[in-house]
Parts: C-alpha cells; structure tokens; sequence
C-alpha cells in the first residue's frame, strides 16, 4: 500500500494498492482505499487546489510531478 501526497501542501490524498513497479500514472477506483481529493467538473484537486489529475472512467489519471509518494510497492 503506497501513500499518496500533494505535493504543493503535503496533504495526504490517497491511500492505494500500487501492483508492479514504475510510475504511478492511474490510480484504478478499486484499488483506492482512502481518498481525501477534492473533485470538480471531472478533475481532481487537492483541498490547497493542487491538480492532482482527471477521471476516467476507472481510474484517475495522475499529473506527474503534483504529488509525492511513500510506502511500498505491493
Ligand atoms: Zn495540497
């Protein structure tokens, strides 16, 4: 389970199940198991208003660089 941060205000954002190594580009909806995002006309935000990334249809895909992570890679 990796923990996700903004990157601008160190809020946490996200609490998920990554699978493989490599970047986090999408964070599937099923694999979330916290989320404290703020989100707006199909974005997501952090509550400081950092953008985080946009919503697909199953997953948010993630701006690089926005946010920062910690934990381990399942
Ligand atoms: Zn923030």
């Amino acid at each position: 389970m990796i923990t996700i941060k903004c990157a601008k205000c160190g809020d946490k954002l996200l609490r998920y199940k990554k699978i493989g190594k490599g970047k986090i580009l999408r964070c599937y909806f099923d694999r979330i198991f916290e989320d404290k995002t703020v989100k707006k006309d199909g974005k997501v935000y952090c509550k400081c208003g950092n953008f985080i990334g946009v919503y697909e249809k199953n997953y948010i895909k993630m701006r690089q660089k926005n946010f920062t992570f910690s934990g381990k890679f399942d």
